[in-house]
């Protein structure tokens, strides 16, 4: 990684080495950002550096699993040491691990859901936090789900009502608590937090059975990744605007 002492921003985002989250690298990328591509894999984060270095972004492999909290630290020390802040910190890496109803979910699968997908969320962000002070604008984007509204899922006639996972959903609404929760604390400071939910996505989470594209669920997290001064804060949206809680 090349040190950078200009204004230039930075971002950093989890599971990035496929997926949406590769997408919203590169989307990012392409708007003269440098990015991190934080990945649990050496040689999968690698790749997808090396293929967004190929479009002419200026991406770098961060090493980082969300499960284990000396990846997280030794990566917000890099980017401590290399870039002394960090714009924007997307909270992508996710998993979806149930296929059960709530009464046959183990205990162990509520766990590594929330261990990945709560957890992990809320360790990077603790760490990275004081670097995001550091940015003149910082942005933290988490990506959630539809799946985490109660509003929606308690709805018999939402779209994916038939979708009961209770570790996976809960986990996201979890999210969306955290989201609110911070929002609250930094109110009166110049970062934004905010929940995207980027829609029915085709990527390995769902063996591309969603019946959007990588490029349509990475726009609202990109948009959200870069608002104005005067864009929310403590907010869930998709690309159509504000979803119920
Ligand atoms: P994906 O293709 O399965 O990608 C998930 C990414 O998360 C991968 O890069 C994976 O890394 C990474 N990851 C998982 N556990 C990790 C850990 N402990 N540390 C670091 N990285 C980890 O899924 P996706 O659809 O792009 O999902 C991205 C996000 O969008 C997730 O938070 C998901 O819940 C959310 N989402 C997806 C959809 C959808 O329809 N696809 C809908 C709503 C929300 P490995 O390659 O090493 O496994």
């Amino acid at each position: 990684m090349t040190n950078k002492s200009n204004g230039d921003r930075v971002a950093l985002v989890t599971g990035a080495n496929k997926g949406i989250g590769l997408e919203i690298a590169r989307q990012l990328g392409k708007q003269k950002i440098t990015i991190l591509i934080g990945a649990r894999d050496e040689r999968h984060g690698h790749e997808a550096a090396n293929r967004l270095r190929d479009e002419g972004i200026d991406a770098h492999f961060v090493r980082l699993d969300v499960t284990d909290q000396m990846t997280i630290e030794a990566a917000a020390a890099q980017v401590e040491r290399e870039f002394g802040k960090l714009d924007i910190l997307v909270n992508n890496a996710g998993i979806f691990i149930e296929d059960t109803p709530p009464s046959q979910l183990d205990m162990g699968g509520l766990r590594r859901t929330y261990d990945t997908n709560f957890f992990g969320a809320f360790a990077v962000l603790k760490v990275m936090l004081p670097l995001l002070k550091k940015s003149e604008a910082g942005r933290v984007v988490n990506m959630s789900s539809g799946l985490g509204s109660l509003a929606q899922t308690g709805d018999p006639d939402y779209e994916f009502a038939e979708v009961n996972a209770l570790a996976y959903n809960s986990s996201k609404t979890a999210l969306n608590a955290l989201t609110v929760q911070f929002a609250n604390e930094l109110r009166g400071t110049p970062i934004k937090i905010n929940s995207a939910d980027p829609g029915y996505v085709a990527t390995d989470m769902n063996s591309h059975a969603g019946y959007r594209t990588v490029e349509q669920g990475a726009m609202v997290a990109v948009r959200l990744a870069t608002l104005p001064a005067d864009g929310p804060t403590g907010g869930f949206f998709d690309e159509n605007g504000a979803l119920p809680w």
